[in-house]
């Protein structure tokens, strides 16, 4: 490959690479740069290429294109791939759900495939709906059964075990469906501090529990094992419960999960029970999907949008990641199966409240709804036609007979998803942009990382406005200053246009929150990574409300995490997990 001139890596994201990106050898040493880095994803993942081809230089000539992709920071797979393409692990997903059975063997064996994934950096996902409740009967033995709460804790105390060798802590989301005998428990596990720290949980709320909840019926809970109901309950305390602990901790979080399996795209291979851990890629048993995001801040072009450079970065990141399938070692054979089966994808975004902020619009504002709706469907419209052309050339995913897209208008399709809204917690730090879709935190962050370096940084597009609209030096530094003190402007005595710009996550009316993330779920396959922050003040109602409508949305899930409430995120931003 050509010589390369140096990536512009903001100080924060070579904090983050040095510490668990960058190769190194066994004696702990760094033995490669940022842009060795990329050109090392890049060959490995362009060398699919030649799986369709007999063009000898294919090859190297996706290697140039996804290098620049990745060095112009235009696009980021998803940090699996980037720490182990072209590497002997090899594993390049960052979403997996495993199943689990009502039997010991189904438990164990999960939890060894686990473990195999936590140590590749891939997060998992699992519903542990058909574990039979606590104080049912175990024929086999003639004893009582533990529940599902018991085994959730012994996956996190394995968790917690093998992050100590990996390269990030492992991350799961544990589901309960709210018809099991055990919800109430599953409700409150997260109460208590230190509980579970390796597990975002989520109730799977169907429609029928939706439905009695309106028309004040009872709700029958239901003994997995042999369907047989065991009590009623008043869907109003449930729902009561639920949002109380969401109140109090952030979790659980809920899915809806009728309304995943309305678009799953192979209804055919089987029902959707879970997601991945941050809930935006809902997946069939042993299925793993890898994600990608487009970093939009680099498509606003003297305050307007680049269309034609968009698409075809669209273009190209649904080739880049249909090579990693090919590509892809997957731990176990049945994950290698079922996902080169489906061939699911995520293309996203990040940077979105950059990008907002450099278009002049606010994200309080109507127009980034608006905005959010005309980018998304620009993305999804442009990821379909991708797969369709790559199919074209490469095939039709293989589950395509009896899926969604096995009809005239889509006679090819080589993805059965090609879109997913990640958090993008490490790779827009590395992009230097805001996390996916989610509005800024702070103007001024102060962030420790695994090995205590403090990074310090005031937003850059702040101190570009500022020197824009002609501060003088003195008054630049006073204003940087008092936001260092306060973390966000509403307080401060700067021009209104300024402040309503830099409008941060708490300031936002969880209105907003909710629309932003239903325009993005209106144009993607899967789900939206989206926390819905509520001020300190907010109520166990407004709660409620939120999750009313996020139904009535017809969103696939919902996140609520109300300032200074004790809960402690899964996932980390920053360097610190
Ligand atoms: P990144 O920015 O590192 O690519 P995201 O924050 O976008 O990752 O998260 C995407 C998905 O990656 C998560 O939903 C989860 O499946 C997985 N993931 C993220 N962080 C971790 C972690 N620390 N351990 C295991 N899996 C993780």
């Amino acid at each position: 490959m050509k010589r390369r001139k140096r990536i512009n890596l903001r100080e924060s994201a070579l904090i983050i690479l040095r510490q668990r990106y960058l190769l190194k050898n066994d004696k702990n040493e760094i033995i490669e740069t940022p842009e060795e880095l990329f050109e090392r994803v890049a060959k490995a993942v362009a060398s699919a290429e030649a799986n369709f081809s007999k063009d000898p230089y294919i090859c190297e000539k996706y290697a140039e294109k996804f290098y620049e992709m990745m060095a112009n920071l235009d696009f980021l797979p998803n940090s699996p791939t980037l720490m182990n393409a072209g590497c002997p692990l090899g594993q390049l997903s960052a979403c997996f759900v495993l199943p689990i059975e009502d039997s010991l063997d189904s438990i164990f064996e999960t939890l060894k495939y686990t473990a195999l994934i936590h140590k590749s950096g891939g997060g998992t996902g699992f519903s542990f709906s058909k574990i039979r409740p606590k104080g049912d009967i175990v024929a086999s033995t003639q004893g009582v059964a533990s529940g599902p709460l018991s085994f959730i804790k012994v996956f996190d105390s394995a968790t917690e075990a093998i992050k100590q060798g990996g390269k990030r802590r492992g991350a799961n989301m544990g589901i309960l469906r709210i018809d099991h005998p055990d919800i109430e428990e599953f409700i409150l596990a997260k109460r208590n501090e230190n509980t579970l720290t390796n597990f975002n949980l989520s109730v799977a709320i169907t429609d029928q529990f939706m439905s009695a909840l309106e028309k004040k019926e009872k709700f029958p809970l239901i003994n997995p094992r042999n369907k047989k109901v065991v009590r009623y309950v008043d869907p109003e305390e449930i729902f009561f419960l639920i949002a109380e602990s969401a109140w109090e901790t952030g979790d659980p979080g809920v899915i809806f999960i009728d309304t995943i399996n309305k678009y799953n795209p192979t209804p055919h291979l089987g029902e959707i029970e879970a997601t991945n851990p941050c809930g935006e890629q809902p997946l069939l048993p042993f299925e793993s999907c890898n994600l990608g995001s487009i970093n939009l801040t680099n498509f606003v072009k003297d305050g307007k949008i680049d269309w034609e450079l968009l698409k075809e970065t669209i273009h190209l990141a649904v080739r880049f990641l249909d090579d990693v399938i090919e590509i892809n070692r997957f731990p176990v054979p049945q994950i290698d199966k079922i996902t080169r089966l489906t061939r699911k994808i995520g293309l996203g975004v990040m940077g979105f409240a950059d990008f907002l902020i450099k278009l002049n619009i606010s994200y309080s504002e109507p127009s980034a709804i608006e905005i959010a709706k005309k980018i998304m469907k620009f993305i999804n419209e442009e990821s379909i036609k991708a797969s369709y052309e790559l199919a074209k050339e490469r095939g039709n995913f293989p589950a395509y007979p009896g899926s969604i897209w096995d009809n005239p208008e889509t006679p090819f399709m080589r993805n059965a998803t090609t879109t997913t809204i990640a958090p993008t917690g490490s790779i827009s730090l590395i992009a230097g942009v805001s996390s996916g879709i989610e509005p800024l935190f702070g103007i001024y962050y102060e962030r420790k990382t695994l090995e205590n370096v403090f990074i310090k940084e005031f937003h850059p597009l702040f101190i570009e406005i500022l020197e824009r609209e002609n501060f003088s030096e003195n008054e630049i530094e006073s204003i940087l200053e008092e936001v260092k003190e306060k973390g966000i402007l509403r307080d401060m005595k700067l021009p209104e246009k300024i402040k309503r710009l830099f409008v941060t996550t708490y300031e936002i009316a969880p209105e907003q929150h909710l629309a932003i993330q239903s325009a993005f779920q209106k144009y993607t396959h899967n789900a939206v990574s989206k926390t819905i922050n509520l001020p300190k003040e907010a109520t166990v109602e407004d709660v409620k409300n939120i999750y009313l409508k996020a139904y009535k949305l017809g969103l696939k899930g919902v996140t609520v995490f109300r300032y200074g409430s004790k809960g402690e995120q899964v996932i980390y931003i920053g360097g610190s997990e």
